[in-house]
């Protein structure tokens, strides 16, 4: 395959010798990391001919962690059913088998880029799938918000070009996403001021420059501190609140004033984090208070969310359906008369279909990292998974009932597309190393076709 402008080869210092043949590696420049919704496109990815992968120019631990799972036996990495290693062939017609006998899947994990998620659709629609992400516990209370009050978004360029006040509400993103601060705030000079309420200051903001950080009502209970706050921004003067919420009212007055005279305030907040189940009232208040600055200033508010492709699942869903995930998505409701399309963000979560044995099989979709099959899928609810190759060794262990089919990792071992975290980017993917493992996308088509034939056999 000819290289494209951003990759190169070459051979390392050690040169060739009998034992330990030319390492030759293969090096994509501006290489985007697909590990997590920042989706950082300033890296160079060198893979060598062992399989391994590794990242110069810039230190993170997530990427460092999923790179790590990467290795010389990937591109080999057999099929499986029921524990026995066979060919991808005879895996595809198994695993068509168990979709097409199955009354009521479940596609769950959903882990994987645009392509895959408008393949894995069609399959549910065919097949009268029920969809979840992963993430479906972060991904439903912002969309609940956002469909009962609307939201105030911003995108990550607005962000770096004009936030001047950022409120961190109960989060620390360094943790989950190492790099937000360097790419959000990093190698400007705009003066900005960082109020950490409800939390401890983000060690990951330590380093920047032309910044300054404190911390407001740390240990503050969330939804008190929200309920004091949309009060105050209702017109409530804060000598007015109980004694026990005065110093809480009067700092959130002091910080509203702030925002008032700020020339861009962001809230910035991880939905994942956020106490649950009630996590999209607190979603909904922010937006509020949001809402009520740009009476008379501009601000907006950033999620920090979108993990393994679930802003990616959830938009391309959203625009085939009409409606986002959790969904279940029928084609065959013609001839039943049945709606085709059942949006219950609460009904259809994994978990509870499969503890509550409403899914008779589950089509597990993981092609980021290792994400193991749900605690509550029972051991003779037959599942077939589409995975990284490091989980053959768990899809053998589990024995009968389990499909396994190796899959490329987009922005690894395929091309793909992947919306970042601002919900506004839809970044292209290079292939990093390019082992020869299907594709979501190709694996969902062909069980499709497979399915299709074998309904059309049994029609004639
Ligand atoms: S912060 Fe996220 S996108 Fe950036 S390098 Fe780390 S894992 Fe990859």
């Amino acid at each position: 395959m000819p290289l494209s402008p951003n990759e190169s080869s070459s051979a390392d210092a050690g040169g060739p010798s009998a034992a330990s043949p030319t390492r030759v590696t293969h090096d994509t420049h501006d290489w985007t990391c697909p590990f997590c919704p920042l989706l950082c496109d300033d890296l160079t990815v060198s893979a060598q001919r062992d399989g391994t992968l590794a990242v110069s120019g810039h230190d993170c631990p997530r990427l460092a962690q999923a790179l790590a799972t990467y290795g010389a036996s990937d591109a080999t990495t057999p099929a499986i059913v029921d524990g026995q290693e066979t060919s991808l062939d005879a895996a595809l017609a198994r695993a068509a088998a168990v979709l097409g006998a199955a009354r009521r899947p479940l596609f769950g994990g959903l882990a994987t880029d645009v392509a895959g998620a408008r393949a894995l659709y069609t399959l549910a629609a065919h097949c009268g799938a029920t969809l979840d992400h992963l993430h479906g516990d972060a991904l439903t209370p912002a969309t609940l918000a956002f469909q009962d009050r609307g939201a105030f978004f911003t995108t990550l360029s607005e962000v770096r070009a004009r936030a001047d006040l950022i409120v961190f509400f109960a989060c620390e993103p360094s943790q989950r996403y190492p790099r937000f601060f360097t790419r959000a705030f990093g190698g400007t000079s705009m003066a900005r001021e960082f109020v950490f309420a409800g939390c401890a200051p983000d060690p990951g903001a330590a380093g920047l420059t032309h910044t300054q950080s404190e911390t407001l009502l740390a240990n503050a209970d969330p939804f008190d501190t929200l309920a004091i706050w949309s009060a105050l921004v209702n017109g409530r003067r804060p000598e007015t609140f109980p004694a026990d919420a005065r110093a809480a009212a009067n700092a959130l007055a002091a910080l509203q004033a702030r925002i008032a005279a700020a020339r861009y305030t962001v809230f910035v907040y991880e939905p994942a984090t956020l106490p649950h189940p009630h996590a999209a009232l607190l979603i909904e208040a922010l937006n509020r208070i949001a809402k009520a600055a740009n009476l008379t200033t501009r601000a907006g508010c950033l999620p920090l969310s979108g993990d393994d492709g679930a802003l990616t699942v959830n938009q391309a869903v959203t625009w085939l359906s009409g409606l986002p995930l959790r969904l279940r998505v029928s084609a065959a409701a013609s001839q039943t008369g049945g709606a085709s399309l059942d949006y219950d963000p609460y009904r259809y979560r994994t978990e509870t279909l499969l503890a509550a044995n409403e899914a008779d099989a589950l089509l597990w979709v993981t092609s980021f990292a290792m994400h193991a099959l749900p605690s509550t899928l029972k051991a003779d609810v037959p599942a077939v998974v589409l995975g990284h190759p490091a989980l053959a060794e768990a899809a053998k262990a589990r024995g009968g009932a389990t499909v396994f089919i190796p899959v490329a990792t987009p922005g690894i071992d395929d091309t793909g597309h992947l919306f970042r975290v601002d919900s506004s980017v839809v970044m292209p993917l290079a292939a990093a190393r390019g082992a020869a493992l299907p594709s979501v996308h190709a694996v969902a088509t062909q069980l499709l076709a497979k399915l299709a034939a074998s309904a059309d056999g049994e029609a004639s």
